[in-house]
């Protein structure tokens, strides 16, 4: 039978893998040796990696991919929370805790007072960029209900704290709707392709969602209404995860193809147990181990794309998926609308498996060597889409992020953090300060954190 599966071209999906099955070690080594350069893989030569099972080549491919993190995105580890304002949904994914047939679950959407209250309480952590989600329900929750809620949400204030940058991870628009949304002013556009396989696909989605060609386009009809930041995701579990991470590249590799830049971000949430969802009902669970190997493999085949995980993983294993890759990660998540200010636990997406306040979470991190970022500075910059992606690859990036990241975890420790995170991030800066390479980037960075110590906010590079 003939399908069409539009940029996602199946067959040769499948004509990579298997030959990417029979590659010899020693040619799995040398690809291993070229992802060290940072330059990216083609198809082909990320799916000989993804069958690496030999311990002695899985050890190597460890070691590069955390020599390309660590070269490309240093200790920052940019942190976000997500913000959930309706779980009202026509759709009926069969993964998900708000879909349609779920009728256990109390259905509600915030009103703009209770977004606010949202907000507060978000802030409250710390937090200074959110990822707005709802279900899909034009009805209930139509745009401009969201329009209202991105504005009540840049406009609300607690203390010295505001949301400076506001992702939206929301259903497959038009081009009209995503210039409205843009219009807005979000940051980036995500929405993840959950499947790239066509028959998977179809079998576990009802409602709009379930038009595989409408919702592999939303990024190309993003992008087309001027939207120069988006990010692409799998939900791994669904199906083979071989194929969804050439899903992954294909994607990115077609947006870098067709608008001359790939995606910003890519998720990669591992399918959890939600109300009335068990993965184990789905044929593909992916093992610890696989996870830890296909963030490896996706951050040598994609090196200037962050790499976005959720609240769904365990603590320990989240450590070490920073090491392999990972760029950024939602911390003191709730899953359910009117989850922060409330403590509306109950009628969540899915189940979360950190449940660390974002203090015990920075500090954890800034223990282990890492600097946690609350950077929002690109996106006010104008530093977007293939701009931003030039600064990526040339690493001059990195002389504003790190500087950036000092001066936001400053900001936290004075105004958010225990005294415990606040000693532990005090050290963690006069040792992140030391990497910055510029000394006139260090000596303004210096002068900066004083005028932070001094009572200012928002200082960026
Ligand atoms: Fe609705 Fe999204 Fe859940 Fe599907 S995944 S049921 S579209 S909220
Ligand atoms: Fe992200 Fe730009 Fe800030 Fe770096 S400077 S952390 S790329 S927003």
């Amino acid at each position: 039978m003939l399908v069409n599966s539009g940029f996602i071209d199946m067959p040769a999906i499948e004509e990579y893998l298997a030959a990417g099955r029979t590659a010899s070690p020693r040619r799995v080594a040398e690809l291993i040796e070229k992802a060290r350069l940072a330059r990216g893989l083609e198809p082909a030569e990320v799916a000989c990696l993804l069958w690496i099972d030999d311990p002695e080549l899985e050890d190597r491919l460890f070691a590069a991919a955390r020599e390309v993190k660590e070269r490309i995105y240093g200790k920052r580890m940019v942190l976000f929370a997500p913000l959930y304002i309706s779980n009202h949904c026509v759709n009926d994914c069969a993964y998900c805790g708000y879909r349609r047939t779920n009728h256990d679950l109390p259905r509600r959407r915030l009103t703009p007072a209770e977004i606010a209250e949202e907000v507060v309480a978000l802030e409250a952590m710390g937090h200074k960029r959110l990822a707005l989600e709802t279900g899909e329900d034009p009805a209930h929750c139509p745009l401009d209900y969201v329009l209202e809620a991105i504005a009540v949400i840049y406009s609300t204030w607690h203390d010295r704290g505001n949301i400076r940058r506001v992702n939206a991870n929301l259903p497959a628009m038009s081009v009209d709707e995503y210039r409205r949304l843009k219009a807005a002013g979000i940051g980036t556009y995500v929405l993840f392709q959950e499947t790239y396989h066509l028959p998977t696909y179809r079998r576990l989605h009802r409602g709009p969602k379930a038009d595989y060609l409408w919702h592999l386009g939303a990024m190309d009809r993003a992008m087309e209404a001027g939207i120069d930041d988006v990010g692409i995701g799998a939900l791994f579990g669904l199906y083979d995860h071989r194929f969804e991470v050439m899903g992954l590249i294909l994607h990115a590799l077609h947006l870098e193809q067709k608008f001359g830049v790939g995606p910003h971000t890519i998720s990669v949430p591992r399918l959890r147990p939600a109300t009335g969802v068990r993965p184990a009902e789905f044929a593909y669970p992916v093992s610890d181990r696989d996870f830890k190997r296909l963030v490896a493999i996706l951050r040598l085949a994609v090196p200037y794309t962050g790499i976005i995980l959720s609240t769904r993983e365990r603590p320990e294993l989240r450590d070490e998926l920073f090491a392999l890759g990972v760029s950024q990660l939602s911390a003191g998540s709730c899953t359910g609308v009117g989850g922060y200010a409330r403590g509306e636990h109950a009628a969540t997406q899915f189940e979360v498996e950190d449940h660390r306040s974002p203090d015990e979470i920075i500090r954890s991190l800034a223990v282990s060597g890492y600097i946690p970022s609350y950077c929002t500075a690109c996106y006010r910059q104008g530093r977007t889409g293939d701009r931003f992606m030039q600064l990526a690859k040339t690493g001059e990036i990195g002389n504003v992020c790190q500087p950036n990241a000092i001066l936001t975890f400053k900001e936290y420790l004075l105004d958010y953090a225990s005294p415990a995170t606040r000693e532990a991030g005090e050290r963690a800066i006069a040792a992140h300060l030391e990497e910055v390479s510029s000394p006139a980037v260090r000596e303004e960075t210096v002068r900066r954190l004083k005028r932070i110590e001094a009572g200012e906010r928002d200082l960026y590079f």
